[in-house]
Parts: C-alpha cells; sequence; structure tokens
C-alpha cells in the first residue's frame, strides 16, 4: 500500500506501482515472444507521458505509440530510445519523423508516396514504416484491394522497409459485436497472407488494443497495443479488477458555505436551495478538465469516503459541492478520482468513458509521481 501524502491544491497523482501491476497483468495475458507495444499518446492518457515511457523502458516494453509526430518528438527529447510509432502522422513532418527516428503509419498512397520521396531525398535505406490497413473501423487505413499496389511501391524503392502490418478493431470491448470483431481478424489475416506473400521478408502484424488483448486471445499476432489497461481500466467490471488506475485527481476544501433556503449557488443561479444547505467550494473547474457535464448533481466528489454532488454549475476554475450533513473543514483533501471512486464511475455519470475524462485533465494540474 502506497502511503499518499496529503493534497493541498489540486494535484494528479500517478502511481508507477500501478503502472508496473497493469504491465504486468497484461503481459501474464500474452504469450512469452509476443511484443508490447505502449500506447502512451495524449500525454499518456492524461498523466505524464515522458514519465510514463520511461518507466516502461526500464521495465523493457518493446515498442511505444503516440498519436502525432510532437508527441514522438518530446518522447525522443525526453530519453526513450525504444522504437516509436506515429499512429497518425502528416506529411508536413516527414522530415521531422526521419530526423528523430520516429516510425510513420502510412494509411494511404498519399502518405506513402509522400514518405517514399522524403525518405529518398533524405538518403534513406530501409527507413521502418507500419502498413496500416482498414478493417472495419472506417477510419485510417488501405483496403485490402490496396496491397498489389503497395507492394508494387515497395518493389521501386529501397528507400523504407516494412516493419509491421496492422490494423485497428472497431469494437474489441463489446462482446455483442464479436462476430463483427471476428471478422475483422479474418480479413486481416487474409490481408496479411497475401501481402507477406508478395514480398521476401516477414513484418511483425499486430491488431489488438487492451480489449483486444483480454478478449481475442487468439489474435495477439506479433504484438499488442496497449493504452487503456496500463493506465489502470479494462473496459468492463469483470476486467477493471485486474487493473489497478494509476492515476488520483485530488483537491482540497477552499471554503465552506452555509446556504440558506431559497439562496442560489454559482453562475445562472443554477443551483437554488430548498433548505438550509451546507457546500465546499474546490479548486478545479472546466479549464482543468471537469466539463459543464458534470454540473448539476451529475458529477461528484469525495471527502473522507462520502460522496458529495456537484451543485449548480462548473466553473472554470472551481465546483461548489454539496456537503451537508457531512463533517468536514476547510483544508479537507477531496477526491474527484482514483483508485476506489475510479475515473471510470464518474465518467458514467455523464454517458462518457474513462479514456475521455482521464486524458481532459489539462496541463494546469500539477503532477505528482508517487514511486
Ligand atoms: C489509441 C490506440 C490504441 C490503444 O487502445 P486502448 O484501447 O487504449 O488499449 C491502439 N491502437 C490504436 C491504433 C490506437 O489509436
Amino acid at each position: 500500500m502506497v502511503q499518499m501524502p496529503k493534497a493541498h491544491q489540486t494535484i494528479l497523482e500517478i502511481n508507477l506501482k500501478a503502472l508496473k501491476h497493469n504491465f504486468e497483468h497484461i503481459k501474464s495475458r500474452i504469450n512469452k515472444d509476443t511484443k508490447f507495444m505502449a500506447v502512451v499518446k495524449a500525454f499518456g492518457y492524461g498523466s505524464d507521458a515522458s514519465i510514463i515511457a520511461k518507466y516502461l523502458q526500464k521495465l523493457d516494453v518493446d515498442y511505444f505509440a503516440v498519436a502525432y509526430t510532437s508527441e514522438g518528438v518530446a518522447l525522443r527529447n525526453s530519453g526513450i530510445t525504444k522504437p516509436i510509432l506515429i499512429l497518425h502522422p502528416q506529411p508536413i513532418n516527414f522530415v521531422t519523423i526521419i530526423q528523430h527516428c520516429l516510425e510513420p503509419s502510412l494509411y494511404n498512397a498519399k502518405v506513402l508516396n509522400e514518405f517514399i520521396k522524403i525518405s529518398s531525398k533524405e538518403n534513406q535505406t530501409n527507413y521502418p514504416v507500419h502498413i496500416k490497413f482498414n478493417t472495419g473501423l472506417n477510419r485510417l487505413g488501405f483496403w485490402e484491394n490496396d496491397v498489389e499496389y503497395i507492394v508494387t511501391k515497395l518493389s521501386e524503392t529501397s528507400s523504407i522497409k516494412v516493419k509491421s502490418i496492422f490494423s485497428h478493431l472497431a469494437a474489441s470491448e463489446d462482446l455483442n459485436e464479436k462476430e463483427f470483431t471476428l471478422n475483422q481478424i479474418e480479413s486481416f489475416k487474409n490481408i496479411t497472407e497475401n501481402f507477406v506473400k508478395r514480398i521476401s521478408y516477414k513484418p511483425m502484424l499486430h491488431i489488438c488494443n487492451t480489449s483486444g488483448v483480454l478478449n481475442h486471445p487468439e489474435a495477439h499476432f506479433d504484438m499488442v497495443r496497449c493504452g487503456i489497461g496500463l493506465y489502470g481500466f479494462g473496459n468492463s467490471e469483470k476486467e477493471n479488477q485486474n487493473f489497478k488506475p494509476i492515476a488520483t485527481l485530488k483537491s482540497v476544501i477552499s471554503q465552506i458555505h452555509i446556504i440558506e433556503e431559497g439562496e442560489t449557488v454559482g453562475y445562472n443561479r443554477a443551483y437554488k436551495s430548498s433548505s438550509s444547505q451546507k457546500t465546499a467550494t474546490i479548486p478545479i473547474g472546466h479549464a482543468d478538465g471537469i466539463g459543464r457535464q458534470y454540473g448539476n448533481g451529475k458529477g461528484f466528489v469525495t471527502i473522507k469516503g462520502k460522496q458529495a454532488p456537484i451543485v449548480g454549475n462548473v466553473c472554470m476554475d472551481m465546483i461548489m459541492v454539496n456537503i451537508t450533513n457531512m463533517d468536514c473543514s476547510e483544508g479537507d483533501e477531496v477526491v474527484i478520482f482514483g483508485e476506489h471512486s475510479t475515473a471510470e464511475n464518474l465518467a458514467t455519470t455523464v454517458n462518457s468513458i474513462s479514456y475521455e475524462i482521464i486524458t481532459a485533465i489539462s496541463q494546469r494540474v500539477k503532477r505528482v509521481i508517487l514511486n
């Protein structure tokens, strides 16, 4: 049990022991020779990408992935030496990608041709690239019938080499969509068999995100790409038991108010008190990532183990919560989400998901690392 320091301001605590636990749990669900790609995009799902990546690099993770080039550059600048896949690169950043030894996902003819052009101009040979296929998500990726075209382009250049071929599942967490997912996996197998037959080497294959790993052990191929599981969520009540949320968002009671019957609280007088009530003002607002949709009784915080609902509208820098009949004082610690009252529970109150609330915590909130 990590001894949590008491918060005196709004902080996001990052628990590296929990990260290690999650990493090891996912490792226990894959074969020993399946490679592990840690997805650390969006500041490590709202935590701290550099700290997370450095820690996982020490634990001997195989690969990193981020969404955009700037995120990969930031990792290189903080000392990450393992390979980094850029999931969604833009041609304007291709020179930067090469300068920082980042590995682009090539997902259509335009980016493929542009990357061949730039890597040739930069005198590269066998520069590692990853070919992405669309198998049903309809977001990014070549089509099944593009294989011939890609292979022809590859045969005409020595500037790039395919390090992996991959795709992305649309509904790996939804067991009602199992048939669709199995079709995606089947289609990926057909594409890659056809592709590999036409080249003289064997790129790595990968299709699973966290829920894919948990729900489709038959589809791990050569590598898995895990994000949310590392941060402590398994996308189902059952799987959540196996993970520990790494981030705890904490704050403090700045002020307590007694609200008499008929008085209102906050902007636009959105809350009207029907009796004498007690509220606490907390220094966290929508500019910190607690969206307005959490206001007016939907979202809540936890004070001394008890839930206090948000009253009225969420302000930019503050929320007010109802602490009527609660025994607490100014200066007391407040948990917005953490290990017990989880980000997923809070997100559910506004029909959102863990991914959204954890990645929304803005850079204004101080990150505190627990080792
Ligand atoms: C974000 C992302 C992942 C990670 O997904 P999780 O559900 O967080 O494990 C994997 N692959 C791709 C292509 C992604 O965009």
